[in-house]
């Protein structure tokens, strides 16, 4: 990751919050097209203080504020020299055969994680088909120590290949159940939700870019060959906006924090695959999503520290997250307070 250290004298930035303390990340509009956008930046606020030299008052509009950041330049985010990428396996099942095409797919969704992630230590994938059973990840691993998952047997498409963006939104989910450290958490299950809200976010993440990153490759490099599929990952786009979409619905236009405490009873007591609950998990993703695109090499890391703890700290949702906030490595705890207090909580 490319940092650079500088000046820079800021007013008006969009996004800028109305309280500035040290160590605060703001987004802002450097390129002055009005929008906070992927091609922006993200600042890391080292120092700040008015210009003058006169005492900062937040209440003040108006004056001018000098600022000391990190500028973090999202275009070079390297993967980091620990992350070996668990391998995957595709076993012949429901008619389908492993082909180079299949593989592609699993492997650009883990990809997106991992370009983000500081390390990646993980079992390698078994992944199989059915055309009867719905997608899931075992809790039992492979007798070699694999994660194995299970999709659903996906649709034909017109020209004869999988529905593409069917199998990135089975796999993605699935992945983001690892990234989670999913586990058998019953009796104490009530928190299960929130690990189901963060694998459905995983789908719509993982759509979104792989379609951004695809697109773009296409443009640098236009192929007819390329073009054929350039159908596929528009849908890709399309379906993950369709989900962003359903999930602004069930939250009603409300803030996450009073939606929560209007549905808290049922996402802890109905069962996590039931098709209500399924909408509510939909509408915490889709709430959620902006932490993660805002801040993705951050955030998967962060979430990487979920569900370590004693399954009894899973009864409350409250003392779920301030566990999972005490496990995190300081620099990505940030993550886990920005969550919390969308949830309308303090740490
Ligand atoms: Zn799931």
């Amino acid at each position: 990751m490319r940092r650079l250290l500088f000046l820079l004298v800021l007013i008006g930035l969009t996004g800028l919050p109305h309280q500035i303390n040290a160590g605060d990340r703001i987004r802002a509009d450097l390129n002055g097209d009005g929008a906070v956008n992927f091609a922006d930046y993200v600042l890391f606020v080292k120092d700040f203080g008015r210009t003058d030299g006169l005492p900062y008052d937040p209440n003040s509009p108006g004056d001018t504020i000098t600022v000391t950041v990190t500028l973090t330049v999202r275009d070079t985010i390297r993967i980091g020299p620990n992350v070996t990428p668990p391998s995957i396996t595709v076993i012949p099942s429901a008619g389908i055969q492993p082909t180079s095409d299949l593989y592609s797919h699993f492997e650009s969704v883990r990809d997106v994680f991992c370009k983000y992630l500081d390390y990646v230590a993980d079992s390698n994938i078994l992944v199989e088909f059915s055309q009867s059973k719905g997608p899931a990840i075992f809790y039992e691993r492979s007798s070699r120590g694999e994660y194995r998952i299970r999709l659903h047997k996906p649709g034909i498409f017109y020209g004869g290949g999988f529905v593409l963006h069917g199998l990135v939104l089975q796999f993605a989910h699935e992945y983001g159940h690892i990234l989670s450290n999913y586990r058998d958490d019953s009796p104490y299950s009530q928190q299960e939700w929130f690990e189901e809200s963060i694998a459905n976010l995983a789908s719509i993440f993982a759509m979104r870019e792989i379609k951004d990153v695809w697109v773009k490759d296409y443009l640098a490099n236009p192929s007819q060959e390329k073009e054929a599929q350039l159908r596929q990952f528009q849908t890709m786009g399309v379906e993950a906006n369709f989900m962003i979409r359903r999930g602004r619905e069930y939250l009603g236009g409300k803030p996450l924090g009073s939606w929560y405490i209007e549905n808290r009873h049922q996402l802890e007591t109905e069962p996590v695959k039931s098709l209500s609950s399924r909408d509510r998990q939909e509408a915490v993703s889709v709430a959620l999503l902006g932490i993660f695109e805002t801040y993705p090499e951050d955030a998967w890391d962060a979430v990487r520290y979920m569900n370590r703890g004693h399954i009894s700290k899973n009864r409350d949702f409250l003392e779920y997250l301030q566990e999972w906030y005490r496990r995190t490595p300081p620099q990505w705890q940030y993550i886990v307070v920005e969550i919390m207090s969308r949830f309308g909580f303090r740490m």
